[in-house]
């Protein structure tokens, strides 16, 4: 197997989580009974560009199917960052009706709406026809394809190229990396924009995030990599910012590389953040995996010494993270009798891999858990005040990432 980006030949294991279902793919009733498809997870590092990645085994279109049920507007901190992005940005690059952005996985809209009301025209790009459907009632309009060179190159045809070309949380779920980027170049205006969103690896190392590792998350990126790769595709990074979105993400933008758009000392000193946590020493991956065994054995004792002691513990939040957490711990309804999640998509369902049954956040004041385990940590400051009856009743919150802790 050779690396995504650079070619070089792929040595060395990063993180083995064994076989896990997609972690999206939400079960009804019926489907329990049947069989389900297991993937291996497996996560490598080029010691050449310093990608991290998966095992390229799984196909898009089965993880990425029309059911697909993750809706960004329901988290309401999600919501606000689009907003503030909007505003920022529009400031920025001094936007205005006569200029275009390009959203690839526009999801149901959440961000683009900020544009339409500001009168910017605008254009989503989101292969999931149920998220898509969102979007174009809120008026925008939507291409319902995945963003390739083929979109790209049919845009310039119609004289459709970008003042500004954004992606949030895309970057990392694209299988072929190296033409996704190639194709933004192709939609870019000469003195276009692009600015992408992605979880920092970083993080994800320095605080043990080995659950937001899952199949439709390919690429786990640096900022030192992603440099490699817009290099290559003859595009130049010339600014960055660290957000704490999803746990520490990083924001980058880029140009055409002969756009003499002036790079920032952020740049630099990013990089050299990157460096002094050892992200370009082998070592650094190689360790890993203890850490994570060590997190995913302490989960486990807990939700064990409740069980025993007879206390009742719950989910809260349907969010990938949550699967790949309860898969890899092989932690089944009898440790966490159900999850309670928004998302209207998800309720009723199962959880892949473990069954756990989703039910609506009304029917927690009913059951009265004695804990409630946050999956989704990066939001849970604005969980736990959606939630914060639970202490009527004695109820307490827990988190497994970085450490089981009881807030
Ligand atoms: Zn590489």
């Amino acid at each position: 197997m050779n690396c995504r980006h650079c070619k070089h030949s792929l040595q060395h294991v990063f993180l083995d989580l064994g076989f896990a279902p997609p972690s999206n793919a939400y079960l009804s009733k019926e489907q329990l009974t049947k069989p389900e498809h297991y993937y291996p997870l497996k996560l490598y590092v080029c010691e050449q560009c310093w990608l991290v990645q998966t095992e390229d085994k799984t196909q898009a279109d089965e993880l990425f199917s029309s059911d697909y049920a993750y809706f960004s507007s329901v988290s309401q901190s999600w919501l606000d960052h689009a907003a503030n992005y909007a505003k920022m940005i529009t400031k920025r690059l001094d936007l205005n009706s006569d200029s275009y952005v390009i959203e690839v996985a526009a999801n149901d809209g959440y961000l683009l709406k900020n544009f339409i009301a500001a009168n910017i025209p605008c254009l989503g790009i989101e292969p999931t026809a149920s998220t898509a459907a969102v979007a174009e009632n809120l008026g925008i309009p939507i291409l319902r394809e995945f963003f390739g060179q083929t979109v790209a190159q049919r845009l310039v045809q119609e004289g459709k190229q970008a003042d500004l070309i954004l992606g949030n949380n895309v970057y990392a779920h694209v299988p072929d990396i190296n033409d996704f980027t190639q194709s933004l170049k192709t939609a870019l205006k000469p003195s276009g924009t692009i600015t992408l969103e992605f979880p920092h690896l970083m993080r994800l190392l320095e605080q043990t995030q080995f659950d937001t590792v899952y199949h439709e998350h390919f690429s786990y990126l640096s900022l030192y990599s992603v440099i490699q790769i817009f290099e290559h595709a003859d595009l130049h990074v010339f600014d960055v910012e660290e957000l704490p979105t999803h746990g520490g993400s990083l924001r980058v933008y880029g140009c055409h590389a002969n756009d003499n758009k002036e790079t920032t000392c952020t740049l630099s000193e990013v990089l050299k953040k990157e460096v002094e946590s050892g992200m370009r020493r082998l070592e650094t991956y190689q360790e890993f995996q203890f850490r994570a065994d060590r997190m995913k054995d302490d989960l486990l004792l807990f939700l064990i010494e409740q069980k025993r002691k007879g206390m009742r513990v719950a989910g809260y939040g349907a969010a990938a993270k949550g699967c790949t957490l309860l898969n890899y711990a092989g932690i089944k309804p009898d440790l966490l009798s159900c999850v309670y999640d928004a998302a209207p998509s998800k309720q009723g369902k199962f959880l892949p891999g473990s069954h756990i049954p989703v039910f609506p956040p009304s029917t927690l004041i009913e059951s009265k858990p004695d804990f409630v385990l946050i999956l989704p940590w990066n939001i849970q400051t604005e969980i736990m005040q959606q939630l914060s009856y639970i202490h009527e009743w004695g109820g307490r919150f827990v988190v497994a990432v970085p450490a089981i802790t009881i807030l």
